[in-house]
């Protein structure tokens, strides 16, 4: 059993190509039946015959993806319809050069090992070998321009055979990866987001947020952390239900992520906000505004009216500093602010 990517990138090339290699078979032997039949060389019309009954045959194997059955049927009709042609037309005819296709195209074979593909090659090459050395002129040679005809045919359709293969395979590998790279990106938003907000969720949050700390103090802008956290949210899900919770969850989310900044989901019903670019002033403006939007923010569930607050404990800075000591920081001011009363942003404690 391979992977998953593996298993696909089989299917889609190994059905193409066993699909294409067999139409392409099938429509070159019936062109050679026909024409054998005409020019009367009865025994290589009727290993055309056969050649035809077997990929008619062989359509099934690939139909049902029996491809070492396919391969070995594939290996052998060659093999055998380039030697009987070769001897009866002689090596002029170019009917070897299948042969080669059949050398070349095994390693686009699908299921079939390392070693059979490198003795299939090897076996094909010197049985190539042993025709070039030992045919010259056929039992039954055709008139010269027939002979040309026929030559040149074969030489192109083996070309032709080649080409193909490699496109077939080029196409679907490139189909493949870039379908692994779409499931790539998706599983990079799945493993970065939180599933119920779309927002980071903790550990990229923390990425972003340590990076965009080091480009902040590179470019000496002020920057603030800020903890937020729904008030009595415990209660409201007992009173309204969770999924009426997971609701305001999303709201909330949304207007937080409206803020220009990272917003990331720290935890259940807390969220964590960088600013940056703004004095402590004006963060404490801008949460300000937020903590007053999120309060005035109607949910409607069930046909009832609801809304909840929020409180915040905001850290900030003008250098460097680690995530950890400002969302400690940050954490004690949203404690604060909770003991205080809840529903505000706290910047300091006195
Ligand atoms: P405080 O005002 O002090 O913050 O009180 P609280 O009730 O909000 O805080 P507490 O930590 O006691 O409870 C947090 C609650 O948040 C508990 C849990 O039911 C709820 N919660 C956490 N994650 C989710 C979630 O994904 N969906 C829903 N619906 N509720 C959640
Ligand atoms: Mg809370
Ligand atoms: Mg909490």
């Amino acid at each position: 059993m391979g992977t998953a990517y593996e298993e696909r990138r089989g299917t889609l090339y190994n059905y193409r190509i066993t699909f294409y290699g067999n139409a392409l078979a099938w429509l070159i032997h019936v062109v050679f039946l026909v024409t054998f039949w005409r020019l009367d060389v009865t025994v290589l019309a009727w290993s055309n015959v056969f050649s035809v009954l077997y990929y008619t045959l062989s359509f099934y194997f690939v139909h049902k993806r029996y491809y070492r059955t396919f391969f070995i049927g594939l290996f052998v009709e060659v093999v055998y319809n380039a030697i009987i042609s070769t001897i009866v037309l002689g090596w002029g005819a170019n009917v070897h050069y299948f042969i080669i296709m059949v050398a070349y195209g095994v390693f686009f074979m699908p299921n079939v090992s390392r070693l059979v593909r490198v003795m299939s090659t090897g076996l094909a090459m010197a049985i190539y070998g042993f025709l070039y050395w030992n045919v010259t002129v056929g039992t039954q040679p055709l008139a010269p321009m027939i002979e040309q005809v026929i030559g040149l045919t074969c030489l192109l359709s083996t070309i032709a055979l080649i080409a193909g293969l490699t496109f077939v395979f080029e196409n679907s590998v490139v189909e493949v990866t870039t379908e692994l790279e779409r499931s790539n990106e998706r599983l990079n938003v799945l493993a970065s987001r939180d599933g119920l907000t779309g927002l980071y969720n903790r550990m990229t949050g923390y990425q972003r947020i340590e990076q965009a700390i080091a480009e902040a103090v590179a470019d000496g802008r002020p920057y603030a952390v800020a903890l937020a956290d729904i008030d009595h949210f415990k209660a409201f899900n007992e009173r309204h239900g969770h999924d009426c919770g997971d609701l305001v969850l999303k709201q909330v989310a949304a207007a937080l992520e409206r803020t220009d900044g990272i917003c990331v989901r720290w935890g259940g019903e807390e969220f964590l906000l960088f600013l940056s670019n703004q004095t402590a002033d004006e963060v404490a403006e801008t949460l300000d505004c937020l903590r007053e939007r999120i309060k005035t923010t109607e949910t409607i569930y069930d046909g009832r009216r609801l809304s909840v607050t929020m409180t915040f404990g905001v850290s900030c800075r003008d250098g460097l500093e680690a995530v950890d000591t400002l969302v400690k920081e940050a954490d004690d001011r949203l404690r604060a602010g909770k003991q205080a009363g809840k529903d505000r942003i706290v910047t300091s404690i006195s």
